[in-house]
């Protein structure tokens, strides 16, 4: 386990002209409306990835090679949404950001803080919103996997299941002792490791945004992806880093 994934960074930058984010106000921001959209995000997203996984199979005879290639690209595809989305909660806006600010840049920023508050976080917190975004790819290969055909139907139900899986295994790659088939596919390399992790745990929390599998965090960050992108947005919006 690395130790940098452990620590807490207390050098935060604050948004300016507001309180300091600190690891109780972030933690206040968990509602009982919250709490029970996480719920709901469960719930859908269980039904809709029992139809999604009835889609899937209903291609079973696609052939191994259509299969293989719509399971890489969906997971990968998941890590790549994770890294966009975790990117963009930890690169733009600050908790009083209307609706996302206290649904998704809260829990963002409370983990840079402390890095190991999630692994205390039960079942629901550490999933429900993941839940919730899964629904928007599992139910069309609930709905429509004869019009979507084979290759979109599995690649919409992997990309929806690690998107749904995101957190749990994010949660993994923080506890010091995760279940024991966990650590081994950490160590593959096929779901995100500590080592991988803990790159991005070190201030200015600026690469290794995927926090799914990781596989696209070396590519990414190779590039500058993230930096071309945010050099993009500001040329076009004009809008002000706040990480
Ligand atoms: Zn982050
Ligand atoms: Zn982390």
């Amino acid at each position: 386990m690395n130790t940098a994934v452990e620590g807490a960074g207390q050098d935060e930058a604050s948004p300016v002209g507001r309180e300091p984010e600190t690891v109780e106000s972030l933690e206040a921001g968990y509602t009982g409306a919250h709490r029970r959209y996480e719920w709901l995000g469960l719930g859908l997203a269980a039904l809709s990835m029992i139809g999604a996984a009835a889609g899937a199979w209903h291609h079973a005879d696609a052939g191994v090679l259509v299969w293989f290639v719509a399971i890489v690209a969906g997971i990968a595809v998941a890590d790549l949404v994770s890294g966009l989305v975790h990117w963009g909660f930890d690169t733009w806006g600050s908790v009083d950001t209307p609706i996302v600010g206290q649904l998704a840049i809260r829990t963002f920023r409370q983990h840079h803080l402390d890095p190991k508050a999630m692994v205390g976080h039960d079942f629901v917190e550490t999933n429900g919103h993941n839940a919730m975004l899964s629904v928007a790819l599992t139910a069309p290969a609930a709905w429509a996997p004869e019009v979507l055909g084979a290759g979109p139907t599995i690649f919409l139900f992997f990309a929806g299941l690690f998107i749904a899986l995101t957190s749990q295994l994010h949660k993994w790659a923080h506890m010091s002792e995760p279940p024991r088939a966990i650590r081994l596919l950490q160590k593959t390399g096929l779901v995100l490791s500590p080592d991988s992790h803990a790159g991005h745990h070190a201030s200015p929390h600026d690469n290794g945004y995927c926090v799914t599998t990781g596989w696209m965090n070396g590519p990414l960050d190779k590039i500058g992806f993230f930096r071309g992108l945010e050099r993009l947005i500001q040329a076009v919006t004009g809008a002000r880093l706040n990480r």
